[in-house]
């Protein structure tokens, strides 16, 4: 069992990922913009104002167990996540058959992931998180590489 939650099995680090950083820091931009500006005065006669409220602050916070290993994030019906769990592999890329066709395919939005694959298997798990955790300090995600659309294997 993988202790790192956001170490994901495909050999993502969800942490990394725009739904948990980049966007919540913009969304939380975006409703201290609107309060400066006096939205609570001038937008409330807005139709669906309230809702657009709701919905924006619901961004700002992302639950901490917001990510694949939890399966609070993530395709429902990963295939990869399924396969590594059938065999009971902690990551893909310490499974024998690492990159398989389903990697390669994820691979295709996915432009890191192949490369990083091969760092977990060369510096170990516990190296490679704290590498991530740079990038993330660094401000990266993967928004800014992906290809879309995103293709996640499902068979
Ligand atoms: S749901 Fe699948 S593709 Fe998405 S992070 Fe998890 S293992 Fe990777
Ligand atoms: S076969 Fe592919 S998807 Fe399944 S555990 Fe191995 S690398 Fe991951």
């Amino acid at each position: 069992m993988v202790q790192n939650m956001l170490v994901s099995y495909c050999g993502l680090y969800c942490d990394l990922c725009g739904a948990r950083n980049d966007t919540p820091e913009r969304a939380r931009a975006l409703v201290t913009t609107l309060k400066q500006s006096e939205i609570d005065h001038w937008g409330a006669d807005i139709p669906d104002f309230p809702e657009f409220w709701r919905f924006l602050n619901s961004l700002t916070e992302i639950p901490a167990d917001k990510c694949c290993r939890s399966g609070q994030c993530g395709a429902p019906n990963c295939a990869i996540r399924n396969c590594a769990k059938d065999r009971e592999v902690e990551v893909c890329a310490f499974c024998a058959d690492f990159p398989c066709d389903r990697i390669r395919v994820f691979a295709q939005s996915e432009p890191l992931l192949l490369h990083d694959g091969e760092r977990i298997r060369k510096v170990g798990l516990e190296q490679w998180v704290a590498e991530q955790i740079a990038r993330r300090e660094a401000g990266f995600d993967y928004g800014r590489v992906r290809c879309l659309p995103c293709i996640v294997p499902t068979e």
